[in-house]
């Protein structure tokens, strides 16, 4: 008999840091909820001990290991449980931050 597992909702819809509804996303597309719009993942580590980047596809937000490959979202956070409530982070250098600057801006022809 096929049992399937039903993590509750499907869809990424509660904020990864205090599980409340998302209402927002931040900055990387993650679903958030008001209060943590500011906030992004970061220090996100896959169960082999590489580094998790957060991307968006058609899908939503997902993660990719540089040597499992893509990983769900929802798997993702499961292997980082301890983002749920952390506290502020006080070490600024400690997190590791994804900054893509772009420029679409055409100043001179
Ligand atoms: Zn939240
Ligand atoms: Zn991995």
């Amino acid at each position: 008999m096929y049992i399937k597992k039903v993590y509750g909702q499907s869809r990424p819809d509660n904020c990864p840091f205090c599980g409340k509804p998302a209402t927002s996303k931040n900055n990387q597309g993650v679903p958030v909820c008001q209060a943590h719009r500011e906030k992004l993942l970061s220090d996100m580590k896959c169960i082999c001990g590489e580094w998790l980047d957060v991307r968006n596809g058609k899908f939503g937000a997902y993660f990719h290991c540089m040597s499992c490959g893509n990983i769900s979202y929802s798997k993702g956070l499961e292997m980082n449980p301890g983002i749920k409530q952390a506290p502020a982070a006080t070490n600024p250098t400690q997190a590791k931050k994804h900054i893509v600057i772009t420029s679409d801006e055409v100043d001179f022809l």
